[in-house]
């Protein structure tokens, strides 16, 4: 490794040591926070700085997302604030464009930069974090950019569910049966986490809310699981993946192994097995890939497009660059097997930060690196309110007992004590009260309401002359 610039918190002083975090998710948001506390004498005296640039404001608790869906937690309550939680760092609400390790220089676009056109700034760096995560891997299924949508981030989560209550408005009034059919036909495809849990909230969601149609009953929606491989939930197990199974059956979702989507075109779903089903809903959840930025990096990458990584969480072959979560390929050394990966996951993800940001430190300070080791415990999953699956540290629970896991395991992992005192009352005035069943889609289309007031724009004149016109004809003076 080079010459550490200016060791922290001890030595001589020269320069401060500037740290660019890149990303504010799960490893942005807690390497910060580690770093934070570990050079909280050097943030102090200037010998120190943390620079994070995240295109949000916010992290995202992730796992919160299908019952942010369900509307068992309010959207504000699934992020955290990073200006809030990260008090000694800067914060630059941006995208980091590319990256020239070699230069130690990234290049940022933000707010700002787009408004004053001047095109994206050159940031300078000593240290580098790299984080930015993952994106939904999309496959060219004709219509999928068209009618598909993700299940990443809060604004989907939420903008899903105002869409599923929507179809429902959408079904109850139309007298098309065709129209009803399609609105009341959801497709997930992707059996992860992700998928499995997303449809399983708003499955339920949804079958709680046609108690307010006059028209509408649980049978008649149609939810539908397509999964590429021969089971769902492989973060559970094989026997609980089963168990999922069976029970949403049991909940009359058609879940459909070994068959993919091929076409959403003209919002008619084709699947491999040859059935069609027309909806206007079709949730995309088969997996991630890095994200794009990495590919504007000078940095190493393996063949699935992550950076190449040591267990010290160093980029590998790379001084002063460092890397973890969805992003980095890091070797799983409690595998025993050599070139096995850390699973692209929140429980890597939170584990490695600590690893990471000790490392950061003790490389500053010319002590010696320690490996990254987590043997995987197993996964939670909710299912609905009051049904969940789970296999943690080789106990199988399933039903109620899981559901309580899941959320006792989460509310003990979501960032800060605001937020889990916040999920925490959500959970019991909602075990009090009646479920939220309104959508408020039109929360998407703040302006609709005065446009409609203001009336619509003045005609376009055509030629010269009716340029000086007025609205009645006559010529307008000056
Ligand atoms: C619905 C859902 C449920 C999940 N449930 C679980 C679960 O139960 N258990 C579990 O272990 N894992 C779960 N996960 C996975 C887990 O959330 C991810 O593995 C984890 O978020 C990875 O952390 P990360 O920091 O690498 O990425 P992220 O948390 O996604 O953070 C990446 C950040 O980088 C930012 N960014 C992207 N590009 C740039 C750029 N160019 N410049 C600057 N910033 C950028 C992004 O906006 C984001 O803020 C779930 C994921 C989803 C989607």
């Amino acid at each position: 490794m080079d010459k550490p610039r200016s060791p922290l918190p001890h030595g001589k002083v020269t320069e401060p040591v500037r740290i660019l975090v890149v990303g504010g998710g799960y490893v942005g948001m807690y390497t910060a926070l580690h770093l934070q506390r570990l050079l909280k004498d050097g943030l102090r005296s200037g010998r120190a700085e943390i620079t994070v640039v995240t295109p949000d404001p916010y992290m995202t608790y992730q796992p919160f997302l299908p019952e942010a869906a369900a509307g068992n937690i309010s959207p504000r309550h699934v992020v955290v604030p990073l200006r809030r939680v990260l008090d000694k760092c800067r914060i630059v609400i941006g995208e980091a464009k590319a990256v020239d390790h070699a230069k130690r220089t990234a290049t940022i676009a933000t707010l700002a930069t787009e408004e004053e056109g001047a095109g994206p700034v050159q940031l300078p760096y000593d240290e580098l974090v790299i984080a930015p995560g993952s994106i939904s891997r999309t496959l060219p299924v004709p219509g999928l950019a068209d009618y598909g949508i993700g299940f990443k981030t809060v604004e989907e989560a939420i903008g899903l569910r105002n869409h599923v209550i929507e179809q429902m408005d959408i079904a109850s009034s139309t007298r098309d049966p065709a129209i009803r059919d399609a609105a009341l036909t959801f497709v997930f495809v992707g059996g992860g986490y992700a998928g499995v849990e997303a449809l399983g909230e708003l499955e339920d969601m949804a079958r709680y809310t046609t108690r307010y149609y006059h028209n509408i009953k649980p049978q008649d929606l149609k939810w539908i699981l397509v999964e590429a491989t021969g089971r769902i939930l492989p973060e559970v197990g094989e026997d609980m993946g089963k168990y999922t199974v069976r029970e949403l059956r049991a909940r009359n979702i058609d879940v459909r192994l070994d068959t993919r989507l091929e076409s959403c075109e003209d919002r008619v779903a084709v699947l491999s097995d040859g059935s069609r089903f027309p909806t206007r809903t079709v949730v995309w959840t088969a997996g991630v890939k890095p994200a794009p930025v990495l590919a504007a990096t000078d940095l190493p990458r393996n063949e699935r497009g992550r950076l190449k990584c040591t267990a010290r969480l160093s980029v590998e072959g790379v001084d002063h660059a460092w890397a973890a979560g969805d992003a980095a390929a890091v070797p799983d050394v409690t595998a025993g097997e050599p070139g096995r990966e850390c699973a692209p996951n929140a429980q890597h993800a939170v584990r490695q930060t600590k690893v990471l940001a000790e490392n950061l430190v003790a490389s500053l300070q010319g002590r010696p690196l320690k490996d990254y080791a987590h043997k995987y415990a197993g996964s939670v999953a909710s299912l609905g309110l009051h049904k969940g699956v789970a296999h943690v540290y080789g106990r199988k629970l399933k039903g109620y007992p899981a559901w309580f896991m899941h959320r006792a395991y989460h509310l003990s992992r979501v960032p800060t004590f605001n937020r889990k005192a916040r999920v925490l009352a959500e959970w019991t005035l909602a075990g009090l009260f009646k479920r939220e069943i309104v959508s408020l889609g039109s929360l998407e289309h703040p302006r609709a309401e005065f446009e409609l007031a203001a009336g619509p724009p003045p005609p376009e004149p055509k030629d010269e002359a009716s340029r000086g016109g007025t609205a009645d004809g006559g010529a307008k003076s000056d």
